[in-house]
Parts: structure tokens; sequence; C-alpha cells
């Protein structure tokens, strides 16, 4: 029989060994920054490129949650940005994890195409931390990720919200679902310039799947990146349609935007 002092010297032997497993896969070092990995780690990424994540900060716009260039007045209450004026999304809120812009941007992209579960894992937590700081957010029944036309998802074999948004789910101890939805048309190929036709692309694309069932439920939207919104509203659309009471959009990183006027409500 081992006493535990005994087996101290095993486990440290089985930790390096799972150690060294994990620098065989990634030998090289930070995968958008070169430096050496000094250390076996399970994110491919150093904590230099990991730190530089630029974080939403207030003042938002407290519906849609686009910075915002100035906060609001004394006395007005929270800012809500022109869109939200206008009530031009389907979605009852919406918030981002960081600022689609240099590490972040292009770890959002190593995501897409290499299939690094760790780093789903690791912006998993940071969505946690930002549905937890934020009442208005919880709780929820379902998460619920933006899909991939099924060609795009054969082609890529898997869908890069997934990597995150099933663990997130599994933390908040709700149901995921992720072939509620279906997108029945795919992204077009050709880079869109303006908002509008960004608009357009996805209006009535998603649909819920016959049988799919959300009636009363509190829906956490899940998607990578939330440029215009215009994803996030389609499918937001689609779901309240289907009866769902509330449709909160979470993404990892939001495009910046140029700054929008700001009025208080
Ligand atoms: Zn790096
Ligand atoms: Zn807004």
């Amino acid at each position: 029989m081992f006493l535990p002092a005994s087996r101290l010297p095993l486990v440290r032997w089985l930790e390096s060994f799972a150690g060294a497993l994990t620098s065989v896969v990634f030998p090289a070092g930070c995968l958008l920054c070169d430096v050496l990995l000094t250390h076996a780690r399970r994110i491919p990424l150093c904590e230099t490129c990991l730190a530089s994540f630029q974080k939403i900060a207030p003042p938002i716009c407290r519906i849609c949650g686009q910075p915002l260039p100035v906060p609001a007045k004394p006395g007005e209450g929270e800012a809500v940005c022109r869109d939200c004026v206008e009530g031009k999304f389907g979605f009852q809120l919406a918030r981002s994890f960081g600022v689609y812009e240099g590490a972040l941007a292009r770890a959002i992209v190593l995501l897409k195409y290499e299939r690094i579960e760790p780093l789903g894992s690791f912006f998993a937590m940071r969505l946690l931390e930002l549905v937890r700081s934020d009442p208005r957010l919880l709780p929820v029944d379902v998460v619920v990720p933006v899909p991939l036309h099924s060609q795009s998802r054969k082609d890529r074999g898997y869908n890069q919200v997934d990597l995150f948004a099933r663990t997130l789910a599994r933390r908040l101890k709700v149901p995921y679902r992720p072939i509620l939805l279906m997108r029945s048309r795919p992204r077009p190929e050709k880079h869109l310039l303006s908002q509008e036709e960004r608009w357009e692309a996805v209006r009535g694309a998603f649909v819920m799947r016959r049988g799919g069932r959300v009636d009363n439920l509190r829906v956490l939207l899940l998607d990578d990146v939330m440029t215009t919104g215009a994803t996030l509203d389609a499918c937001a659309r689609a779901l309240r349609e289907a009866g769902a009471r509330s449709v909160l959009g979470l993404t990892i990183a939001r495009a910046a935007r140029p700054a929008i006027p700001v009025s208080g409500a």
C-alpha cells in the first residue's frame, strides 16, 4: 500500500509526462507571436498575448453593449446608442468580452480554422465572468449558438462557436441546443462593403428547426464576433417568433465601429 507521501513522485512524474505531451502538441511557441513557451501550457498562446486582449469597457449602450464615445450626463441614466433608440435590434440585450482587434482578432481566427479546444475553454471562462458580473444577463434557460450553414459546417468540420458555448452552458448548468436554429442561406462569399448589405445578407437567413421549442424561455445566444449586430438580430427574431421570452446576445468580441451619437434614456 502506498502512503500519500510516496505517491508524490509518481504524481509529479505523471504531471511532467502530461506536460511533455502538451509540448509535443505545441512545440514551437505562441501561435500568435512565436515567442517560445517556456513551460507546457494547455493554451498555445503566451501570457503577453492573452493579457493584451482589450476588454470592452464602459461607457457602453445599456442595450446592445456598443462602446460609446462619452458617458451619459448626470441624471440622464444609462446611455443608449442611436440604433437602440430606434429599436433596431430583435434581441433584448447584447454584451461582448473584448474589442475585435490585435491579438484577440487573431485568436478568434485561430479558433475558426484550428480546433483548439483549450482556447475555446479560455473564452468560455471569460464569458462566464462577464455574465456573472451583469445581473441583467442571468438567469437564462438555454444556450444557443449562431449556426453555420450546413455546407460550411461540412467543409470546416465543426462550428467554432461550439468550442466555447458548450462549456459556458455546462458552467451555467443550462441545456445547450446547437441544432435549434438553422442557417437557410450560406454566408455570401464576397466581402460585404456596406452595413446595409450586411443586414440584407442575413435578413431571414435563420429559421427554427421543425419541432424546436423555446416557448417562454430566456435564450442566451452565442457568437464569436458581433459586427453590425445583424446576425444576432436575425437569430433573435427567429427565436422570438418561435416563442422565446427574451434573447440575450453574447460574443467573444465586437468590431470597433464609428462613434454613434448618444441619447440618455
Ligand atoms: Zn504571444
Ligand atoms: Zn445600442
